[in-house]
């Protein structure tokens, strides 16, 4: 029986692939500008850095965590039906977002040191969550984040912010189609009575609501104002609205902000019923949504301002924020503007033999040519020489080096201009001397790349 991808992953294909690396080299040239460094943490992490940062009643944590079980810990837990004999340590769970994981580490390993400048973190890669798999909605989604721990300041947010536009606008996406919602969530001093007035006004409207909303008045309120069903959405019109309930510290950093992405040019909305679905949030957050062609899954990226994080992680105050944009929703926001851009595969050469007797040869030069850097390609299968041309034709070459018994025996090789058609006989040891002074070690650089046009310039062509 063949098998296909579970429900709700993807295989990425060469194509993707390449749209993926590229994305992520992309992110890492201008995130380094802003002075980020890359960061890799655990695909899996104990299943407490969730329940604890993200919050044990949101969506994400609540119903969408894939629990790892492994080894004894997984009999272990077949045999009590469940996992409440486990220690908290062999409790654990595929990460659904990056950023609890990045603060754990950043805990752990104190990379926010006391005075110090902020530790800018960003990565990249698959998140996990079991969630109803649609277009734009995927079990396993690929996420590029940001994170930066260690500065209050409004600066901090506005760059956050500006940072993830200027990337969405380098990778194509149209700011025209786009609009960015802003809104702030208050600190310990405002959001419990805001809260608690949110937790009132869906208690008096019991009536009109979900189920799910009505259980939302105890666990998690403020999630109300995310609700998908419509008498939902309109009861929570009418409900208060945090900007009413700000401190003075919180409307004043907020005000900041928002004149920071003024001077920036930095077209914003403010909702105040943005409220984004994880616990951890604290005053500045943030989306980005495509207003076309995405339907109900519009939001590219987001995120916000978490100073309580490292706190619920077990470090130090320290205060943070970060941002997380989703691949495959920026793809097909791509997609629906028109504006994906082609990564296509690179190849500089094909040699190809004229009968058997030169493969040894060919084989010699294509590994000279790899050596110095050059991607170029030779026969595999014993295809007829007219076959290796069409090979070549259909991966875009420029250069075919033709190898026949005739030239080789004189030491030349035939090389062919495959746009302008124009041929010249080349010295097949001067090739090689050529290509020598070329490539070096990939760490650390070596000789500049080589162009596969310079063997038409090699000494001894005629
Ligand atoms: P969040 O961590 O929920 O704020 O998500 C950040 C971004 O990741 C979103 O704006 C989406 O672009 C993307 N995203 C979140 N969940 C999924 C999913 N299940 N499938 C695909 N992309 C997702």
């Amino acid at each position: 029986m063949a098998y296909n991808a579970p429900e709700g992953t993807a295989d990425m294909l060469p194509a993707a692939a390449r749209l993926w690396r590229s994305t992520v080299d992309s992110a890492a040239k201008l995130f380094g500008t802003y002075g980020y460094e890359p960061i890799y943490t655990p695909l899996f992490e104990i299943t407490d850095v969730f329940t604890h940062g993200i919050g044990e009643a949101t969506d994400v944590v609540g119903k969408e965590m894939f629990v790892v079980r492994s080894g004894e810990n997984y009999k272990r837990a077949l045999a009590e039906g469940d996992d409440s004999k486990l220690k908290s340590k062999q409790k654990l769970s595929l990460r659904p977002e990056g950023t609890a994981g990045v603060v754990r580490a950043v805990v752990q390993h104190n990379l926010v040191e006391q005075g110090a400048a902020p530790a800018k973190l960003f990565y990249a890669g698959p998140m996990f969550r079991a969630e109803r798999p649609q277009k734009g909605r995927l079990r396993q989604f690929h996420q590029i984040g940001a994170e930066c721990l260690g500065s209050t300041e409004p600066t901090a947010d506005a760059e956050m912010i500006i940072m993830l536009m200027r990337f969405f606008e380098k990778m194509g996406v149209p700011m025209g189609k786009t609009r960015l919602l802003i809104n702030s969530m208050g600190d310990d001093n405002c959001r419990p009575a805001y809260r608690e007035s949110v937790r009132q006004f869906i208690l008096d409207h019991e009536g009109e609501m979900c189920e799910e909303c009505r259980r939302r008045a105890d666990t998690n309120p403020l999630r109300a104002f995310d609700c998908k069903n419509e008498a939902c959405a309109r009861v929570m019109e009418n409900a208060p609205k945090i900007t009413d309930h700000l401190c003075d510290d919180c409307r004043e950093h907020y005000e900041q902000v928002k004149a920071l992405l003024d001077a920036a040019g930095v077209k914003y909305i403010e909702d105040p019923t943005l409220v984004r679905g994880l616990d951890y949030y604290t005053r500045t957050v943030f989306e980005v949504q495509v207003v076309e062609g995405m339907g109900s899954q519009s939001a590219i990226g987001g995120g916000g301002r978490y100073d309580k994080l490292a706190e619920i992680e077990g470090g130090r105050p320290t205060p943070g924020l970060g941002f997380a944009l989703g691949f495959e929703r920026m793809v097909l926001a791509l997609e629906a503007a028109g504006t994906l851009a082609d990564s296509p595969k690179r190849v500089d050469g094909y040699i190809a033999c004229v009968d058997p007797s030169v493969r040894a040869t060919a084989f010699d030069l294509v590994c000279a040519a790899r050596d110095a850097g050059l991607l170029v390609e030779m026969d595999h299968q014993g295809k007829s020489l007219k076959s290796q041309f069409k090979m070549a034709d259909k991966l875009g070459v420029r250069v075919v080096i033709v190898l026949g018994p005739d030239e080789l025996a004189q030491g030349k090789a035939r090389v062919r201009n495959m746009s302008t058609h124009a041929e010249r006989l080349v010295d097949i040891a001067a090739a090689k001397r050529l290509l020598a002074q070329f490539g070096g070690n990939l760490v650390g650089g070596g000789a500049a790349p080589v162009s596969i046009d310079a063997l038409f310039d090699a000494e001894g062509a005629e």
